[in-house]
């Protein structure tokens, strides 16, 4: 197969990197499912045509209109933290090239995914229909707002760094719900952060680890 052993370096990078992190993120392994997903999803199918050779680098990639498509130990890290199942529905806010949507749509019944520049969208949700990814409803709009129609979520992983978490999409995230969300003011310190609702519908927040996203822009 085309870019076997990339792929396997991909799969080693991250791996490496969970070693490295293990401390901050309190987990010594990925959930197996996550790593198969890593493993399964075609990324150079993802990156735009001249970036093939470089899909499965471990870094961020530029994917066009400013935008990058996630490192692969971010995406994994990321996905892993939203300790999904095959009943959770969950959101993305900025499908960029819709990569992490594919990576989710393995793992769960329902991903929604809303990306704010209209190319970029479009261009996802041909991707997506086009590799069979049937589980993914995608929309451009702002993600600021959230998607009220589909809510609650059981997790919301947010691909683009924002100064504060949008407070709508704190009201989307369900009873048991877990949210993924780099915060931080552009090209400054950004932190993960994990945000997790019990039954009680009580919120907790803790920072992962520090990370560099494009920032999330405010308006569609
Ligand atoms: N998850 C993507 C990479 C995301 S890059 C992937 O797997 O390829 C961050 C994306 O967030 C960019 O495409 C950017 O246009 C989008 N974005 C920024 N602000 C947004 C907003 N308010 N609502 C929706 N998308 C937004």
């Amino acid at each position: 197969m085309a870019f076997e052993r990339d792929r396997q370096q991909m799969i080693a990078d991250i791996e490496s990197g969970i070693a490295v992190t293990r401390m901050m993120t309190g987990r010594d392994h990925f959930n197996p499912r996550v790593m198969d997903a890593m493993r399964q999803v075609p990324r150079e199918d993802f990156v735009p045509a001249d970036m093939r050779h470089a899909a499965f680098r471990d870094g961020a990639l530029p994917v066009g209109h400013g935008q990058t498509i996630s490192q692969p130990y971010i995406v994994a890290l990321m996905t892993d933290l939203l300790d999904l199942t095959k009943d959770s529905v969950v959101l993305e806010i900025g499908t960029g090239t819709g990569y992490q949507a594919a990576i989710l749509s393995q793992l769960v019944r329902q991903v929604y995914t809303i990306e704010k520049i209209p190319e970029l969208a479009e261009a996802a949700q041909r991707r997506l229909g086009a590799m069979g990814y049937g589980n993914v409803e995608a929309r451009c709009s702002d993600g600021y707002l959230g998607w009220p129609e589909k809510a609650p979520f059981d997790g919301i992983v947010v691909t683009a760094a924002a100064a504060d978490v949008p407070p709508a999409l704190l009201d989307q995230l369900g009873p048991g719900g877990r949210m993924v969300i780099p915060i931080g003011l552009p090209y400054m310190h950004q932190e993960l952060i994990l945000i997790t609702r019990d039954r009680q519908g009580e919120t907790e927040r803790s920072s992962i680890l520090g990370v560099a996203f494009v920032p999330l822009v405010k308006g569609a």
